[in-house]
């Protein structure tokens, strides 16, 4: 099976009907579409409202933009100084090599600027980014993201993990990837070698929004990463009729740290255009969040985290289970809803 590029191609390959592709041709017009053929072939067969089929393939919803919605709702472009960085908090940057992905998700919150045509940096656009690192001894973790690093060549990937490594600043670099679960053969020892350097602390953050995605094969790439001796996080995008249900949530994050993933963010979606049909309320997604603690262990609980529009970086989201009670004290409340009086 070969990976599908346009709507024709989801046809062709039995995933819409030609009217539905006719509906959503808009939507492909404006945002990229792609899907890999391990990710077709998981998805043979499931009807719409499948929380796989959901998630990669366009729905004429898009085509509806929100007024609240915006072309950089996290405000990369206000805190870039060079390109392909963006510097937002005083210890760490993100750097993006390249806008490409293997998949593109529906509700993607740089949807504006990810696609094949995204251009990736030149060399010399990447050495400049590299060298603001250089040059801000402030630096200490640098998130590579993009697009999805993971789709870099190894010799490229290496060359960029090796010249962080090389910064006696930089402590730690984060590579934020969907690759694991969108193509999980592209996990290669090549690749795992890449991710390797000796003065520096590779993570990779693993994008993952159901349970239905840790396949056979993407818990095979997991457990090769974590047999590298890279410690993984999960991340995850709270999604309307994907996964906005506490078993969905459970299940997912049992799922991931039965993989050795510890699940780090779970992320208010962000007012990306044409997304309005995957946001809950904060409300909703307060309750849910506060749900999870009774059901799974701390290490099932991510922190729930909205982007503040604009730039200015993300806050905490989670309702308070500690209150001032107004007379000096606290009331505390556990997992079961009773509420405790609390002194000191
Ligand atoms: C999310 C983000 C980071 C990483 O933040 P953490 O809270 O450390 O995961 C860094 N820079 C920018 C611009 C970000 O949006
Ligand atoms: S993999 Fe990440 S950057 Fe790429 S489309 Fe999905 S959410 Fe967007």
């Amino acid at each position: 099976m070969k990976a599908a590029h346009s709507l024709s191609d989801l046809v062709a390959a039995g995933l819409m009907t030609p009217e539905a592709a006719e509906a959503a041709s808009g939507v492909a017009d404006r945002y990229a579409v792609a899907l890999t053929p391990y990710l077709l072939e998981k998805l043979e067969g499931t009807p719409p409202g499948d929380p796989l089929y959901a998630q990669y393939v366009p729905s004429p919803e898009e085509t509806y933009t929100a007024p609240e919605e915006r072309a950089d709702p996290i405000g990369d472009v206000a805190r870039s100084p060079v390109k392909g960085i963006v510097h937002r908090y005083p210890d760490r940057v993100l750097l993006k090599p390249l806008h490409a992905c293997a998949v593109y998700c529906r509700f993607c919150f740089r949807r504006e600027m990810v696609g094949p045509g995204g251009e990736a940096l030149s060399p010399d656009e990447l050495d400049a980014a590299l060298a603001y690192v250089r040059a801000h001894p402030e630096v200490w973790e640098v998130v590579v993201t993009g697009g999805d690093p993971f789709l870099l060549s190894p010799r490229r990937l290496s060359y960029i993990v090796r010249t962080l490594s090389d910064i006696p600043h930089v402590g730690v670099v984060r590579l934020h990837t969907r690759i694991p679960v969108a193509d999980p053969a592209r996990v290669t020892t090549e690749l795992l070698d890449a991710l390797k350097a000796p003065d520096v602390a590779t993570w990779v953050a693993v994008h993952v929004n159901h349970a239905s995605e840790l396949t056979e094969e993407a818990r095979g790439a997991l457990a090769r990463l974590a047999e590298a001796g890279i410690p993984l996080l999960g991340q995850t995008v709270l999604l309307k009729g994907i996964n906005d249900d506490a078993a969905s949530l459970e299940a997912l994050f049992r799922g991931l740290v039965r993989n050795r993933i510890k699940p780090y963010y779970l992320h208010h979606p962000d007012l990306a255009a044409g997304t309005s049909h995957f946001r809950p309320t904060l409300a909703e997604g307060q309750a849910l969040v506060k749900g999870l603690r009774g059901r799974v262990s701390g290490l099932c609980q991510p922190t729930y985290v909205l982007d503040i529009p604009g730039g200015h970086g993300k806050a905490p989201a989670a309702p308070g289970w500690v209150q001032p009670d107004g007379e000096g004290g606290y009331v505390a409340e556990d997992f079961t809803g009773a509420t405790h009086r609390y002194r000191g």
